[in-house]
């Protein structure tokens, strides 16, 4: 029988997982409400470019309830009953900015949408997802108001540390950008956390496990991974059903040894809040590619963890400065 331990982060959950620590900050069920609030992205409305990501499709994420025509208000009467079907346990909310770029309007504007969600009842907190170019100091200042009696939560798009690859999926901002904003977020006191896509074009199964050491550098509370997506409609998907022999996706069991691999040399102090994403399968060019549901791939790689008998940040290298 294999004995407990308990891992740096106090668990026996051989990785830091996100999930635990929240829900002994809490205390119970606390559930993020997604929110459509009308932004727009820099790389879509022209001023970077009209194109946005290649992969960009916010509408495979955005929950029925979600509409920009809709108030935060109304967004949030009809978000909250819509949770409460699947976590009837849950009594505070967090009100989860997340279609778009979600700090991409003036400071004005910014300070009423996350208002009027504040001064909801149940509300406790934001989680704002945007992209690292679209903050500014002047924001996270009132950010760092805001999260002296919330809790605040600056999620950033960074997708991948490889500046050929941001270039090649449009991102239109590189990775020296989001680096420099996760400084100075983390630096105000103001949780932080980073997405980022593995397997994207152009990236070898080498350069994304290297970069679990690049981003282990990052002052970062927690980060999401998830598997490349394509969805219907996107450039990506265009370029994927024109010559789908340029794009190597990885299959569910190479993915999960990916990730295995992946957080391995991660800085075991940045805590892991997902590791795959689903989507309707009718948003997806091909289907096929992924048809598990992420509580199942979570299953599948607590069982790889346990079958290799390793753990978040065995292989993580601290940096000496
Ligand atoms: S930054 Fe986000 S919203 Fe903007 S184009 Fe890229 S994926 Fe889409």
């Amino acid at each position: 029988m294999n004995e407990l331990v308990t891992y740096p982060w106090g668990s026996e959950r051989r990785y830091n997982a996100f999930s635990s620590w929240f829900n002994s900050y809490f205390g119970e069920r606390v559930q993020k409400v997604s929110l459509d609030a009308g932004f727009s992205c820099p790389n879509r409305d022209g001023t970077l470019g009209t194109g946005g990501c290649t992969y960009c499709n916010n509408d495979a994420f955005n929950p029925s309830y979600c509409s920009p025509d809709k108030s935060v208000t109304q967004q949030l009467d009809e978000g909250i009953p819509f949770h409460q079907r699947r976590y009837r346990r849950a009594r505070r909310y967090l009100a989860y900015f997340q279609a778009y770029s979600n700090t991409y309007a003036g400071i004005n504007r910014l300070k009423e949408l996350y208002s009027e969600a504040l001064a909801y009842p149940g509300i406790i907190g934001l989680v704002i997802g945007t992209r690292p170019d679209c903050v500014n100091e002047n924001l996270l200042s009132y950010l760092a108001e805001l999260n002296r009696n919330h809790f605040i939560i600056v999620e950033y798009g960074i997708e991948s540390v490889n500046n050929k690859t941001l270039k090649r999926i449009n991102r239109g901002h590189d990775f020296e950008t989001a680096a420099k904003m996760v400084a100075l977020t983390a630096e105000r006191g103001i949780r932080t956390g980073a997405h980022f896509i593995l397997g994207l074009p152009g990236e070898s199964r080498q350069e994304i496990i290297d970069s679990a050491s690049v981003i282990s550098e990052l002052p970062l509370n927690s980060v999401k991974l998830h598997q490349l997506q394509i969805f219907k409609g996107t450039e990506m998907a265009e370029e994927f059903l024109s010559d789908p022999h340029n794009f190597d996706l990885f299959s569910t069991s190479e993915y999960l040894d990916l990730v295995v691999a992946f957080i391995e040399r991660l800085n075991p102090s940045i805590m892991i809040e997902r590791i795959s994403s689903e989507a309707p399968p009718r948003f997806l060019a091909d289907p096929r590619l992924w048809d598990l549901r992420t509580d199942e791939f979570l299953r599948l790689f607590e069982d790889k963890l346990e079958e290799k008998n390793t753990w978040q940040g065995r292989l993580y290298n601290p940096k000496i400065i």
